[in-house]
Formats: structure tokens, sequence, C-alpha cells
């Protein structure tokens, strides 16, 4: 009997060792000795870490998401600030008009 290559994987790590299973998240094969057993399934330990960096920090989502919004505050702030210049600007001439052309004739 022979069994296809493709089931004779090697380690990731361990080019000498034959491959025990596969890391679900990133597709690669490693030995017993290099996954974790982790919400019943064999991880990798790279995918491993990612996971449990991921658990370690539960703002990460909201962190994400402001990270997100960092680019719109800062269109919503140079928006704010032209605006008010705009507004100051505006401002400046209806005075001169208003008050001291005016009232110097
Ligand atoms: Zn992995
Ligand atoms: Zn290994």
């Amino acid at each position: 009997m022979t069994i296809p290559s493709t089931i004779h994987q090697r380690c990731f790590y361990h080019e000498s060792r034959e491959a025990a299973c596969r890391c679900p998240i990133c597709r690669r094969y490693f030995c017993r000795e290099c996954v974790t057993e982790h919400d019943d399934r064999l991880l990798c330990v790279e995918c491993l870490k990612t996971i449990v960096a991921g658990q370690a920090a539960p703002r990460g989502g909201v962190r994400r998401v402001l990270r997100g919004l960092l680019p719109v505050a800062g269109i919503l702030m140079a928006w704010l600030f032209f605006y008010f210049i705009g507004r100051t600007l505006l401002l400046i001439p209806a005075a001169v008009h208003d008050g001291t052309v005016w009232e110097s004739n």
C-alpha cells in the first residue's frame, strides 16, 4: 500500500520530523511538539500567539475602530480649522463694510 506523498509532510520547523497535524489557520504542517491545543484545535505556535494576543487585548477591536476613525477625525479637525479660519476671514470684511468705511465718510 502506498500512501500519497502529500500525507508525508514535514514539520515546518523540523525538517527531519514528520508532520503530525496541520494548523487550521496558516495551513502549514507541524510535528506534535510544534502544536498546542487551543479550543479543541491544534494550532501552531505562531497562530496561537496571534490568538492569545488578540484575546489578551479585548479592547483591540475598539482600538482598531478608533485607529480607523483617526483619519476621519483628522479630516474633521482640518475642516473645523479651515471653517473657523474662513469664518474669521468673512467677519473681517463685514466689519470693515459695516463700520469703518461708511462711518469715516
Ligand atoms: Zn498556524
Ligand atoms: Zn516541529
